[in-house]
């Protein structure tokens, strides 16, 4: 690193011009003046005056001498490949800098030199000095590849290196792309299965988007019908999208639940987006799913949800239909229930305890304020989700069960059919 910084240094050369200074912050005057229709010559550029002052020149004579000057004082072993770098100093235009790099790259090819990735702008500026700078640094191989690599700090940008986030959710769509591929038939087929589930969720939401919203506008803010359609429409967009690519169930579930929490806004949607993606996790890419299977998606979906709201029973939220859900759920599969049973008792559960909600003043989220109005009505999270999963329960239940393959996995003959992938 240092070794490579003392050779740019070594290899590199600049001139700048002045032809105002700079003031300091809180200074009533300028560091330097420079005489009116003069130019300096060899400023610093943390606002040191030039060496020498010069007449005004035109941009054809400025391009010239900064060119010639530098060239003359080219560094030993320099090749034919330079970078030029045009930068402003505070207050000169972008479109004064443009002209003049124009000039100047001309007389940089006629002397025979290549100019490698040139930049132009604002890229070290001292305050407010009119003024501006010219940099050729002379590459080699080795320079001319980091020269050319894409680049991202706080002070300079180059080509499409993302930020750290955006570089390592990129990382994780190639790998959950990677894995699609890999998905079998079998699994693929489970994907496709998981997205007509989304199809669903969006019909009741659809159909109960008006009275969502009613019920939120009591003590909320009215857009949970909304909210709820705009997730559940980006979640099955994605779920189609991903099932055209071959995914599995995870990769289905994962890509409708960044869509839904994307999309949606509010609450209720960055939850419903991280407990959709969390069973997606859990799911993963598998050729078949059993009960337990099953039983660790509901958990991870209700745990994403009070991990990220940290609501208590109690607090009227969703999590209050939520919890009767996974108790009845998973007591129903420990009992050796069939899926579709545990599931359709869990609906129920969620939709008693739903209603009871009504009896309850909301300690979280936008409804806290006007509890006293909310007395007497249930939470919008808790219904909206209580009619979903109604609406999975019976989904499910109609899709007549393919036949399974023998794996020790699904052999287990608790009843789980193939299409246990909600
Ligand atoms: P917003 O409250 O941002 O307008 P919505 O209206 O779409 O979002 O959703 C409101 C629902 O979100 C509530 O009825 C409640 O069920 C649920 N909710 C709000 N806060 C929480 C929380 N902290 N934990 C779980 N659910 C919550
Ligand atoms: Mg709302």
């Amino acid at each position: 690193m240092e070794r490579l910084a003392i050779k740019t240094n070594h290899r590199t050369r600049s001139l700048g011009v002045a032809f105002g200074g700079c003031t300091l912050p809180g200074a009533d005057a300028p560091l330097f003046t420079v005489p009116a229709g003069q130019m300096s010559l060899g400023l610093g550029i943390h606002g040191e005056p030039g060496i020498s002052e010069h007449p005004l020149p035109t941009a054809s004579e400025l391009a010239e001498l900064l060119v010639s000057r530098l060239l003359a004082d080219k560094p030993d072993g320099a090749g034919t490949r330079v970078v030029a770098i045009v930068n402003g100093l505070g207050t000169v235009k972008y479109d004064e800098l443009f002209l003049l790099f124009g000039k100047i790259e001309k007389l940089l090819d006629a002397a025979g030199l290549t100019v490698v990735d040139p930049e132009c702008g604002e890229l070290v500026t001292s305050l407010d000095m009119s003024g501006l700078s010219l940099t050729l640094l002379w590459l080699d191989e080795e320079l001319e590849r980091y020269w050319a690599a894409p680049a991202d700090t706080p002070a300079f940008r180059k080509g499409n290196l993302a930020p750290r986030a955006r570089r390592e959710l990129a990382a994780a769509d190639e790998t959950a792309a990677e894995e699609a591929e890999q998905a079998t038939t079998a699994a693929a087929d489970l994907g496709r299965q998981a997205a007509a589930v989304f199809a669903q969720v969006r019909d009741v939401v659809v159909d109960h988007e008006e009275e969502l919203g009613n019920l939120d506008a009591i003590a909320g803010d009215g857009d949970h019908g909304i909210g709820m359609r705009r997730g559940v429409d980006a979640a099955v967009a994605a779920a189609e999208q991903s099932v055209a690519a071959g995914a599995s169930v995870g990769r289905v579930l994962t890509a409708a639940g960044e869509a839904w929490s994307e999309r949606a806004g509010g609450t209720s949607g960055a939850l419903w987006g991280s407990a959709v993606i969390a069973a997606g996790l859990a799911l993963g890419n598998r050729d078949s799913y059993s009960g337990q299977d099953a039983a660790a998606a509901v958990t991870a979906f209700v745990d994403a949800i009070t991990e990220l709201g940290k609501a208590e029973p109690g607090d009227k939220t969703m999590v209050d239909a939520l919890l009767p859900f996974r108790e009845t759920f998973l007591g129903a599969l420990d009992g050796g229930a069939p899926l579709r049973d545990a599931l359709a008792a869990a609906a129920a559960a969620a939709q008693t305890a739903a209603d009871r909600t009504a009896d309850l003043r909301p300690l979280k989220g936008r409804a806290r304020p006007l509890a006293e109005k909310s007395l007497g009505h249930p939470d919008p999270g808790a219904v909206s989700f209580a009619l979903i999963s109604e609406r999975i329960a019976r989904h499910l239940a109609s899709v007549r069960a393919k036949p399974e393959p023998a794996t020790p996995d699904t052999a287990s003959g608790a009843g789980n059919g193939a299409q246990r992938n909600d």
